[in-house]
């Protein structure tokens, strides 16, 4: 009897979550009609991630600061992210749904040491560019082609 008492609100608040997450407002369409042209099966959601941004500058790379991603790719603006390949492994196309409401489209080339978990790095061909996309958070997709 104590133990269902206490079991009881633990479900109800799982509940609770799946629900205001599926009732997410502005998620549904967006996904369908940025995707429907090009991609034939339902992205598959990874859930919610920080999205910082970097180029290959030395404050952003340190040595490593060439402009080459991990995977031997040219990094481009408006395409590289650098990802926990555990998470988003190299060469997965990503949607990101800005929590602002912008919405984009990456393909994970890169890693880094800083990238962990719900964690994305997107490219950016100056370090003033990198500094205005700032740290924000957005739902990510994985799109599979
Ligand atoms: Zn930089």
């Amino acid at each position: 009897m104590n133990k269902a008492l206490f079991l009881a609100p633990a479900i109800a608040i799982l509940l609770t979550g799946n629900v205001a997450k599926a009732e997410a407002p502005g998620i549904d369409k967006p996904i369908q009609a940025a995707t429907a042209a090009v991609y034939d099966l339902q992205p598959l959601p990874l859930g919610d991630f920080t999205v910082t941004a970097y180029c290959s500058c030395s404050i952003c790379c340190g040595q490593w600061s060439d402009g080459t991603t991990a995977t031997g790719k040219r990094a481009t603006a408006g395409r590289t992210i650098a990802t926990d390949p555990e998470v988003i492994p190299a060469g997965s196309h990503v949607a990101v749904y800005y929590e602002d409401g912008a919405y984009a489209e990456y393909i994970a080339e890169d890693t880094g040491s800083g990238v962990n978990g719900q964690h994305i790095d997107v490219y950016y061909n100056t370090h003033q560019e990198a500094l205005q996309h700032g740290v924000r958070a957005a739902q990510v997709y994985l799109l599979e082609e």
